[in-house]
């Protein structure tokens, strides 16, 4: 059994040809599912997703805060967010996704301020982050400094070096490991994610983004687990059973809603 804990299962891309994909799912086991928000054109969207196997974040993504500044709504935005969030409370299992992105036009002043609305947010909730992280590591144990508590969250899809990764396990966050490792070229992630504790990692496809290595011409999809879980075992010391085992434990406790 296997938990992508992070794919955007409401793109059309899945939307538009559900059944095959959930044929694929059941027979590549992957059973369980954390599908975050962008912002609010997919809140309802999410929403309607959720279920015991669906779980659900709900925030505003950094690359996707710009239009929101441009149309003057994100202070408004960010309010209906923390009333959608506390009216669902039961309903979900995240807060995000949200974060930091250094490739970005939005002034990171900007993706700051409303980072640390969610990390309020999240806190208030008692809900993990799901973070997403681009060349901002250091922003990230910033902002989370001095706000450590038990099942802080996950960066998801990292790309990274070893210390970097070291320091966000020890403010408490796990990591997600996806597509990155299954490159060859990713020496540096690849190391790193061979040395972290094991009970640090979770497993996650960012399907459709994030292309997997053998399987960049078809589109990502959560059925593609099982391919970086083989990547993984090849580079972790323990034995097999032992990674899926504590992968699905890990994950469970994440998203335990
Ligand atoms: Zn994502």
């Amino acid at each position: 059994m296997w938990f992508d804990t992070h794919c955007h299962l409401d793109f059309e891309c899945f939307q538009n040809d559900w059944q095959t994909y959930q044929h694929r799912f059941e027979e590549a086991k992957v059973s369980r599912f954390l599908v975050p928000a962008i912002g609010p054109s997919n809140w309802l969207a999410i929403l309607d997703l959720a279920s015991d196997t669906h779980r659900i974040g709900l925030g505003i993504h950094p690359c996707f805060l710009q239009p929101l500044i441009d149309n003057h709504t994100l202070d408004n935005d960010l309010e209906r967010l923390g009333a959608l969030a506390l009216e669902n409370r039961d309903h979900i299992s995240a807060i995000g996704e949200c974060g930091l992105d250094k490739r970005i036009d939005t002034p990171i002043s900007t993706q700051l301020s409303a980072f640390s609305f969610q990390i309020d947010l999240a806190e208030r909730l008692e809900l993990p982050l799901v973070i997403h992280s681009v060349q901002q590591h250091h922003n990230i144990r910033e902002s989370l400094k001095g706000r450590q508590r038990d099942n802080l969250g996950v960066v998801h899809g990292f790309s990274g070096n070893y210390q970097q990764a070291k320091m966000l396990v020890d403010l408490g966050l796990k990591i997600g490991v996806g597509g990155v490792i299954t490159w060859p070229t990713a020496q540096k992630t690849r190391e790193a994610i061979a040395k972290l504790p094991l009970d640090s990692i979770v497993l996650e496809t960012d399907a459709p983004d994030m292309r997997i290595s053998g399987q960049q011409h078809h589109p990502n999809s959560p059925h593609f687990i099982p391919l970086i879980f083989n990547h993984l075992v090849e580079l972790r010391p323990e034995s097999s059973s032992i990674i899926s085992e504590k992968i699905w434990e890990n994950s469970i406790y994440l998203f335990s809603r």
